[in-house]
């Protein structure tokens, strides 16, 4: 295990508040909470991700839009007659950050649509992953089925949700899977807020899942996978890592498991990363019953359901 780097926030803190064995991201997250301070993103970050405290890179699309912008601006002062053509550039650059903000690209940053290659001997993994719970309905008949089949998963919640169930999300902990961040609210307008609100949503979230649970999440998902061209710094500085999917069930809005089940199966193979939900939508709960055929469909085909912390190592 990586050492955790030590900064001048954490020395700044009362003694004891990290009892050994403590995780030490989650013990502080939460104490700063219990003492209702503000979060500072930072101390999180150097606390989940020691390894990346150097710097935010862009992406080399995010790079070449910030040129764009700067060029274009001292070409329209330098000829104002032109800005018609170089408001043409802008609106051109404007559409690839948009096709970027779709939920699998890659383009404005890191993405894990899958899992990186397996380094110890996971047989043939594949990540489960749930988002928008917990709720008391359907969680702990999701966790209960997994326990029934050996299977680990990830759980992406919403951080009001953690507010208004603390006992599951110890619960999901509890019984060996990972819970991770899906925004405090779960905003459908996400892709279009500024780097400080998208701040604050995640922050509130990451300090309301440490306190339900004493771990502070590593990966995050926006709301639907929409991605926002500023998300990237604001994650970097957050210690997440954006997660999205290879193939998902739709079965929020697919009232028929069968077409779940065969939209997850078509082409499973190790390292894929399948989304379902743990709440009830309008359709009913399709997650319930897709759940025990597709376990069973993983160990047909020799593959192992683990939560991405169990695949994913800080480093890779
Ligand atoms: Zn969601």
């Amino acid at each position: 295990m990586r050492p955790l780097r030590v900064l001048p926030e954490h020395r700044a803190l009362p003694p004891g508040i990290l009892p050994p064995g403590t995780d030490p991201a989650g013990a502080v997250v939460a104490a700063l909470e219990a003492r209702r301070r503000p979060l500072p993103a930072r101390l999180v970050a150097s606390a989940l991700w020691p390894g990346e405290a150097a710097g935010w890179v862009p992406s080399p699309a995010i790079r070449a839009s910030l040129l764009a912008h700067a060029l274009a601006l001292g070409a329209g002062l330098a000829a104002p007659q032109h800005w018609p053509g170089l408001a043409g550039l802008l609106l051109g650059n404007h559409a690839l950050l948009g096709f970027g903000m779709r939920p699998r690209s890659a383009l404005l940053g890191p993405n894990l649509t899958r899992l990186p290659p397996a380094r110890d001997p996971l047989p043939r993994p594949v990540a489960l992953t749930f988002d928008d719970g917990p709720d008391p309905a359907v969680t702990p008949r999701v966790l209960d089925l997994l326990d029934r089949h050996g299977a680990r998963a990830s759980f992406f919640v919403l951080g009001h949700l953690a507010e208004r169930h603390p006992g599951l999300v110890r619960e999901i902990r509890a019984r060996g899977h990972s819970v991770e961040n899906h925004t405090h609210a779960h905003p459908l307008s996400f892709g279009c807020w500024g780097p400080g609100a998208m701040r604050r949503e995640i922050a509130r979230a990451q300090a309301a899942i440490a306190a339900a649970c004493g771990e502070a999440p590593r990966f995050f998902r926006p709301p639907a996978g929409i991605r926002n061209p500023l998300l990237d710094p604001v994650l970097w500085q957050a210690g997440l890592r954006l997660v999205t999917w290879t193939r998902r069930g739709y079965d929020t809005v697919c009232p028929r498991p069968e077409r779940v089940i065969a939209r997850l199966a078509a082409g499973l193979d190790a390292g894929d990363i399948l989304v379902l939900h743990d709440r009830p939508s309008p359709r009913g709960t399709p997650a319930l019953a897709v759940l025990p055929a597709l376990l069973e469909t993983f160990a047909r085909r020799g593959l192992t359901a683990v939560s991405l912390r169990q695949a994913v190592p800080r480093d890779a």
